[in-house]
């Protein structure tokens, strides 16, 4: 079994729903369970790769321990994405869900289509804030620092700010818990 961190967002539509949507499909994933899952943040779109005045992101994290392998995992979110109502083609554009991996164990990959660690993780404060309360000493398996360290020395200038208040979820209330029962 490897640890393995799933970022989500989206922005567009009911974007609370479609984040609770896709842990409740991460959650049902074969060989694998969930053992941890952030709360949802809000987050300034990131203006390269979205027209100005498109909506804010939610983000979150989920952390899985799992046997599925990385190529499978990648298929399988791709598949959880088009099935949310994800626009393939017009990737770039408003999305209803995004799933990433970003970090498969301490594994470092990268062949076309599959980059782990994620190539833009450790840039952005909206995935390292919910990395780093799930697991702040966890290590960047290149950059050998830990999510917490990274995160005091990025230099990400994007609002990220706690969703409020926090809805409540299959989980149980979020902040409350985080893990969900049964794991
Ligand atoms: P996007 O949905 O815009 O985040 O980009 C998805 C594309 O990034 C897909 O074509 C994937 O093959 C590629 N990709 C590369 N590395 C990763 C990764 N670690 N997680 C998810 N997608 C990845």
């Amino acid at each position: 079994m490897e640890t393995v961190f799933i970022g989500f967002g989206s922005n567009v539509g009911d974007r609370v729903d479609y984040c609770d949507r896709a842990v409740t499909l991460l959650s049902l994933l074969p060989h694998s369970r969930v053992t941890g899952v952030s709360l949802l943040y809000e987050t300034e779109p990131v203006r390269d790769r979205t027209d100005p005045g498109e909506g804010w992101f939610l983000n979150g994290v989920v952390q899985i321990e799992t046997d599925i392998k990385p190529r499978s995992l990648l298929t399988t979110l791709q598949e959880i994405e088009r099935a949310l109502g994800r626009d393939d083609d017009n990737r770039a554009g408003p999305r209803t869900i995004d799933l990433d991996i970003l970090f498969y164990g301490q594994h470092v990959m990268k062949e076309p289509g599959l980059s782990i660690p994620h190539p833009r993780l450790h840039q952005r404060r909206f995935v390292l804030m919910p990395i780093n309360e799930l697991d702040p000493l966890w290590v960047h398996p290149t950059l050998n620092q830990s999510v917490a360290q990274l995160l005091t020395e990025s230099q990400d200038q994007a609002q990220v700010r706690l969703l409020f208040p926090q809805p409540s979820t299959r989980y149980g209330s979020r902040p409350a818990c985080h893990t969900p029962p049964g794991s």
